[in-house]
């Protein structure tokens, strides 16, 4: 498939992606077995992620949204964040597991864990397709993990930047240029 004019290079193909969300799937389902899993997804970014791994569990799997936002600038992580959209159910005493789309400083996860855990969920795991390498400013404990990847704005498979090419199936890097006249998100 031929790279979008703004990719400037590939990090995961739509191929190494989508074997390894089947893995991911296959863990999963593994580890829950016939105990219902209820995966809450962290928009926008997750969405697509959320999409094709919840068909590759076996385990009976719900389905839950949750949307936030980082209080102060749009790209860079202030660990303060703001719940635009709240879980539709109750998650006491249920299997929880949140579904991210990239683990970067950690201050998003951070936050959100510590809130789900006051619900009293019967457990909490969270569930990441990508981490960024040494990026982590907070530890978190992330069950599952889909890649590494090195520390750059990435795009495609959910990821976006100004709320475009997340609907790319695989997830690169983009050109240099596309944010010239930007702030680099970054
Ligand atoms: P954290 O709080 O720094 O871990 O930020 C996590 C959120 O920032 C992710 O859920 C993404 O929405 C966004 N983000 C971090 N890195 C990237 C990237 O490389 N591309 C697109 N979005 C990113």
């Amino acid at each position: 498939m031929e790279l979008h004019p703004d990719i400037s290079h590939l990090i995961l193909s739509e191929d190494e992606v989508q074997s390894r969300v089947r893995e991911l799937g296959a863990q999963i389902s593994a580890d829950y077995g016939d105990d219902p899993v209820l995966l809450v997804g962290v928009l926008r970014g997750a969405a697509i992620f959320v999409a094709d791994l919840a068909r590759a569990i076996s385990s009976p799997v719900e389905l839950d949204f949750m949307a936030v936002s980082s209080y102060g600038s749009s790209t860079k992580s202030s660990g303060v964040v703001r719940i635009l959209k709240d879980l539709d159910e109750t998650i006491e005493g249920r299997n929880v597991l949140v579904c991210e789309d990239i683990l970067d400083t950690g201050l998003t996860l951070k936050y959100l864990l510590k809130n789900l855990a006051s619900r009293k969920p019967r457990s909490l795991e969270v569930v990441a397709l990508l981490s960024k390498e040494g990026k982590q400013r907070v530890p978190i404990r992330c069950r599952y993990v889909g890649f590494d990847v090195p520390d750059e704005f990435v795009v495609g498979y959910g990821l976006d930047y100004a709320e475009r090419y997340r609907n790319l199936p695989y997830v690169g890097v983009l050109k240099p240029e596309i944010y010239a006249d930007q702030t680099a998100p970054f």
